[in-house]
């Protein structure tokens, strides 16, 4: 099977190697499958594919759609990039699949049927559950920890049915077919002997010297018999490790066939050496060249039933160097600056998908043909954001592991898309609110849709947002707009910076809502001084489902004291004058520990250190040491780097206290909404915990916690001693000690890719960095018995683990200087001030389920970080220009059903430039726990269809049940409550919005 891997960047940008060697692959892919009518080659990244068709000659399109639809050229997952499995999260996951199979659908006319995933590093349970769902049969896995490998060669189990833990009928399997071997190069796929098969590898380029070069000859009529006989000893002894008789052999690496000669030279050997062994019928042998696709047909002809397994392939390991294992863990921290954007760009996106969906459909019912026209040509960037986002999903990409450059370049992406898709947002949610007055006075003038913009600025992707402050006028309130994306209510903390402290707020029908006014601080030098010009305005948003909601700051006439936070520091500035009062009521800190109060959370901290020791439940009185500390791993180096993590052995001790000595500066803020404790360490570390005064669940029983850290600011010693120089070789984690029992050998759950939980048990041989595991979402501990269950909740990927029972700790921030061997050629050392967001929630259970699940409260905060409202400020209209909210929903869906997307479809015959009337929708049933006692006070019911009743606020002509994709139609349904989403699962639908009669002609 002749294939090439292509990264879309790793050492290049993804241009660089489009330019440089994937357009050559493509077009001699073209030119050299017609010259050799029986030669076969796979591909799999719509990124490139579709890059070199919107460019190619029509006559070279036609002859690529005739070699897909021959069979001899198969298009393998279909998804945009190969994923990453670790760090990316569902939402970008099926998105980057939506648009590779989408484009493949409307340009090629085809739908994938095999998957190929051959360089992720490990390879995650979520990939094949939407492949399955997307219409593929069967799919293929490479790098898996060398154990597994030589596992399933003893028990021959190298196809099996992958199947999902939730799943006890199978109904979700999926054909999996192992890779036998390290690596997918020619060195490592004839056979055992990697020795062996170099001399393969028939690639001769004049210029090029590389092991393969000194091994192999082609061949000829004098070497035909020899090299036949040793190559099918290898072809046997990689079927001895499979119960059929069948053996797929990838002839391909790294960017192969950019030189036409290379096409030539391997076809011509592999061809005598088939035709020898063919033609021979004492060898029981037949060779072809072929696909996947052939393969896993060969295979089903031989078998009905495979073994299934259950669970994933995290932590991969390779024995590559030295003979001696190495733990693939680190890329699940690496770049958290990078990891965190991603996110950030995922539900922007999201936002601006659903808004705009919503927006364009509208619009064209409404005949408001000036609107059309705006969204239509809009439609192009909306594209161009969902393949940023899909582009950084590649396994070099949102990992962590390309050079500094081509990182940098992905991140030039990302925020190109962040910015087009809030512009999108703001035009679309404009259009929802827009008066019928003042839209039709937009229309005759002519005005752009830009009157609701973002609260913050981003000049660089590199520099966090600032939010700004804005002025609030005597007589003229300042409008906010709000975007609840999800389809059930939700309170949210929204806060903005605004220049007076005299200020109250109402909400969509013109009532007061409770806020809370705090300081902004600024760093004089020789301390802290709180700004008289700029505050903090807190208040919590009633937000219905799919909604844009309009809330108004005012200007009161007398400022209320009452909404000001207390204040409490121990590290004030010297008041400027004798006469300076301060805005706030300013205490010190006293000695001793520190306690934050709700009506149903007590928080004990050390009073030192600023940092959490114990949670306790006012209701119940249960009191939970959670105990946070912050250290860092020394790094072994050129063991530790982009990709591996390994502690070093000789370090002096196993962990580096690294805030040990340095004199925190504590703030506390406590007012009617929020009780907040932020502890600040030099410019490395702040941290902050709040809670809520607020009666809605679970907002009321979690703790928030946000680290803003920076390793790659400048060294000052005196405010951080510990710190090593340049924080070299520091692996940052914080970790939680709780009094939790989760076993002798501690056992903790995580995410995997926001679909499911996955259990792990810790190995103590292998040491922490084989027992660190990827999150996207969400960690969890609980005790063996029926008692209590801690959940952290996050807003990006990260490396998280539990070495002791009680503990689990997520690494933060990864500082190594050396390469460490597996091909980047680099250290990381681009590290930025990033802000990480948790949610800490410890709740009642009554013990393990067999297939662990997030409670219905640890979901609701997940979607919470995952989806947090957009938030949008009016300028240049009047708060009467805009209606006060709109609707898209009815009524909520009920509460573990989670609109994963609403994305306009593209037109087929434009797919990059224009959109369709179709959208497509995907649910998810995010199946809540039922072991842990949580309670949602924002949504009812646990069903797993819609309410009856529940209806778009648009008009839909038609909803069809589809592949996850949208490519394949499976069925109608007249309306959204005659949909299932059974639970775990996911159900996509389309759904056709009518376009409108044609106007009748003017009257005379
Ligand atoms: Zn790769």
């Amino acid at each position: 099977m002749p294939h090439s891997h292509n990264d879309p960047g790793w050492l290049k940008t993804y241009e660089e190697y489009y330019f440089h060697q994937t357009s050559k692959i493509l077009q001699n892919m073209i030119e050299k499958l017609r010259v050799h009518t029986n030669m076969t080659f796979i591909w799999s990244e719509i990124s490139f594919l579709s890059l070199w068709y919107e460019r190619a000659h029509p006559s070279l399109r036609q002859q690529m759609k005739e070699l897909v639809h021959s069979g001899r050229l198969e298009v393998a997952t279909g998804g945009w990039v190969m994923t990453d499995e670790a760090n990316v999260h569902l939402y970008a996951m099926l998105d980057q699949l939506i648009e590779g199979q989408q484009w493949l659908w409307n340009v090629l006319g085809v739908q994938p049927v095999s998957g190929w995933s051959v360089d992720p590093f490990g390879h995650g349970a979520a990939v094949p559950y939407l492949l399955r769902e997307s219409g593929v049969k069967a799919t293929v896995v490479q790098r898996i920890h060398y154990a597994w490998k030589q596992w399933l060669a003893e028990q021959q189990l190298g196809d099996f049915q992958w199947r999902q833990v939730w799943d006890v009928s199978g109904e979700a399997d999926i054909l999996c077919h192992n890779r036998p071997y390290d690596i997918y190069s020619i060195k490592h796929s004839c056979g055992p002997h990697p020795q062996i098969c170099l001399g393969y590898d028939f690639r001769k380029v004049p210029g090029e010297y590389t092991e393969y070069t000194i091994k192999s000859v082609p061949i000829d009529d004098h070497n035909v018999k020899q090299k036949a006989e040793l190559l099918l000893e290898q072809y046997g002894r990689t079927g001895s490790l499979y119960p059929h008789n069948v053996v797929l052999v990838p002839i391909g690496d790294d960017f192969r066939y950019d030189h036409a000669s290379e096409w030539d030279q391997q076809y011509s050997s592999y061809q005598r050496l088939l035709t020898f062994i063919n033609n021979d019928p004492k060898y029981h042998a037949n060779i072809q060249f072929g696909t996947l696709r052939d393969y896993f047909n060969e295979v089903q002809n031989r078998m009905r039933d495979y073994p299934s397994l259950q669970g994933d392939f995290f932590v991969y390991s390779d024995i590559f160097s030295e003979g001696r294992p190495a733990y693939w863990s680190g890329y699940y921290t690496t770049r958290p600056y990078w990891k965190v954007l991603d996110r950030q760009l995922e539900a922007s996106l999201r936002s601006a998908e659903i808004l705009y969906t919503w927006a364009y459909a509208w619009a064209v019912q409404e005949g408001q043909n000036r609107v059309v026209q705006l969204l239509e040509k809009d439609y192009e960037k909306l594209v161009r954001a969902r393949r940023n986002l899909a582009l950084f999903q590649h396994h070099d990409a949102i990992t962590g592991t390309s050079k500094a450059y081509v990182m940098h370049d992905y991140a030039i992406k990302l925020h190109e898309g962040l910015h087009d898709t809030i512009a999108l947002a703001g035009e679309a949610a404009e259009v929802l609110l827009l008066t019928p007055g003042a839209m039709a006075s937009l229309d005759s003038r002519a005005v752009p849709l830009h009157h609701l913009q973002p609260d913050f600025e981003r000049l660089t992707y590199e520099r966090l947002p600032r939010k700004l402050p804005r002025s609030v006028p005597r007589n003229q309130p300042r409008l906010i707009v709000l975007f609840n994306s999800l389809a059930q209510r939700r309170y949210e903390v929204v806060k903005v910076l605004v220049t007076s402290l005299d200020v109250r707020v109402t909400d969509e029908h013109g009532h007061e809502v409770p806020v809370q006014l705090n300081p902004v601080w600024n760093d004089t030098g020789s301390g802290m001084a709180i700004l008289s010009t700029q505050f903090e305005l807190l208040f919590v948003a009633d937000l219905a489902p799919l909604s844009v909601i309009t809330y108004c700051i005012h200007r009161t006439e007398r400022a209320s004291l009452d909404v000001r936070a207390a204040v409490y520091s121990n590290n004030y500035a010297p008041a400027p004058d004798q006469n300076y009062s301060p805005p706030f009521e300013s205490h010190d800190v006293l000695p001793g520990d520190i306690q934050l109060e709700s009506d149903h959370l007590k928080l004990l901290f050390d009073g030192t250190t600023g940092m959490l020791r114990s949670i306790t439940n006012k209701a119940s009185g249960r009191v939970t040491q959670t105990a946070i500390r912050y250290a860092a791993y020394p790094s072994a180096q050129f063991k530790s780097g982009a990709y591996l993590f390994k502690p070093d052995p000789n370090a002096r001790e196993p962990e580096e206290d690294v805030l040990a000595g340095a004199k925190p500066r504590l703030f506390i803020h406590s007012g009617p909404v929020a009780s907040e404790l932020s502890v600040m360490f030099g410019s490395v570390l702040m941290h902050t915990t709040r809670i809520l005064h607020v009666a809605h669940q679970p907002l009321a029983s979690a703790v928030h916690m946000e680290n803003t850290f920076n390793l790659g600011g400048r060294y000052n010693s005196t405010e951080t001693p510990g710190f090593p120089p340049h924080f070299r070789e520091t692996e940052l984690f914080m970790r939680v000690m709780t009094d939790i029992d989760n076993g002798a050998e501690p056992t903790f759950y995580t995410d995997q890719s926001g679909l499911n939980m996955q259990k792990r048990v810790r190995v103590q041989r292998i040491g922490i960095q084989g027992n660190y595991f990827p999150i996207t979402s969400a960690a969890m501990i609980e005790d063996n018995a029926p008692g209590r269950r801690l959940t952290l909740l996050t807003n990006h990927a990260a490396g998280a683990a539990s070495w002791q029972q009680g503990w689990l700790e997520v690494m933060v921030e990864r500082r190594t200087f050396y390469d460490d061997a597996r091909g980047m050629g680099e250290g990381v050392t681009d590290q930025k001030r990033t802000v990480g967001r948790y949610w800490l929630l410890v709740e009642d259970t009554r013990g393990p389920e067999p297939v662990a699940r997030l409670s219905l409260a640890a979901h609701h905060l997940a979607n919470d970080l995952n989806y947090p409202t957009s938030l949008l400020v009016l300028e240049g209209l009047n708060v009467d220009q805009l209606r006060a909210s709109a609707h898209l929903l009815s009524q909520p869906l009920p509460c573990p059903l989670h609109l994963v997307t609403l994305r306009t479809l593209p037109d087929p015959q434009y797919p990059s430039l224009l959109p369709s009337k179709n959208a497509l929708m995907v649910l998810q049933n995010q199946a809540p726990s039922c072991s842990a006692s949580s309670s949602v006070s924002s949504c009812s019911g646990l069903g797993d269809t819609p309410f009856p009743g529940t209806d778009l606020s648009l008009q839909v002509s038609g909803i069809q049940r589809t592949s996850l994709t949208g490519t394949k139609v499976h069925g109608t349904v007249k309306s959204l409550p005659e949909v299932t989403v059974p639970h775990h699962r996911l159900r996509a639908l389309t759904l056709t919005f009518p376009s409108p009669p044609p106007h009748p002609p003017p009257a005379e």
